[in-house]
């Protein structure tokens, strides 16, 4: 690749971000994070929640009520107690409840999202984002993850890394950015899903919201934070610049 600059087009640093990352993280065949129908659920019960207390009622929910069939047949107000460690209970059960019951209606019964594999990835963005307490984060997660379809989640990591290297507007917001951001990258899965993970864990792990970690940034010759805040970068700078994830040093990547 040529060398791209700060004043490159969004086109050319999204193709050099995501050439620089996959290297730099290494790529990897997309897999699913769980279960379609986990994915789903353990979502709305994410909301604002933490990964231990969402963890903790899906498996309340489940030892509570056996399967799918038992927690959609559970009266609300115990479905909302077995669910208490999310944040919003109350307003989650009769979500979950709801969810379930148009799963049911479009697969006459079954408990199950493979027909999502054989829709056109619209129409399976339509149906799962007009669910209550399903967005198109999520939405995007299933279809990418699960299902392999074409499309790419972005939350507040590959948010936030997009606008401060220049390929995405200040103004821009994280909904709004799924679309903008797809409309540059190649319309394939596996592309999308290595530029979801690698970009997901350079904001986690390198571009931190408070003090991002710009000497340890592949990025840096053509980010325009780091040029707001230390200038171009020098040939020295850019040499001392790891070009891959030293597990040994900095710690495993999370799944
Ligand atoms: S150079 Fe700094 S601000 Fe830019 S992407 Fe890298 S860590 Fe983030």
């Amino acid at each position: 690749m040529n060398k791209v600059t700060y004043s490159a087009s969004a086109q050319e640093k999204i193709l050099a971000d995501h050439e620089i990352l996959d290297r730099f993280y290494g790529h990897l065949p997309p897999e699913p994070r769980r279960t379609p129908m986990r994915e789903l659920i353990s979502t709305v019960l994410s909301h604002r929640t933490t990964h231990a207390d969402e963890e903790l009622a899906y498996d309340r929910m489940l030892e509570a009520f056996g399967d799918w069939a038992g927690v959609l047949a559970a009266p609300t107000a115990e479905l909302a107690h077995a669910i208490r460690t999310t944040r919003w209970p109350d307003t989650q059960a009769p979500r979950i409840q709801e969810i379930l019951r148009r799963i049911q209606a479009e697969t006459g019964g079954q408990f199950d999202l493979d027909f999502l594999a054989d829709w056109p990835t619209e129409k399976g963005m339509e149906w799962l984002t007009d669910m209550p307490g399903i967005g198109l984060k999520t939405a995007s997660l299933l279809l990418l993850f699960n299902y392999h379809k074409p499309v790419l989640p972005v939350d507040t990591h590959v948010h936030r890394v997009a606008q401060r290297v220049g390929f995405l507007g200040p103004k821009v917001s994280v909904e709004k950015a799924h679309s903008v951001l797809l409309a540059l990258l190649p319309a394939d899965a596996e592309a999308l899903f290595n530029f979801h993970k690698h970009n997901y864990w350079h904001g986690q792990q390198i571009c931190f919201f408070l003090k991002p970690n710009c000497g340890r940034c592949p990025l840096k010759g053509f980010c325009n934070y780091y040029l707001e805040h230390y200038g171009a970068a020098t040939a020295e700078a850019l040499a001392a610049t790891p070009t891959v994830w030293d597990a040994a040093a900095w710690g495993k990547l999370p799944h």
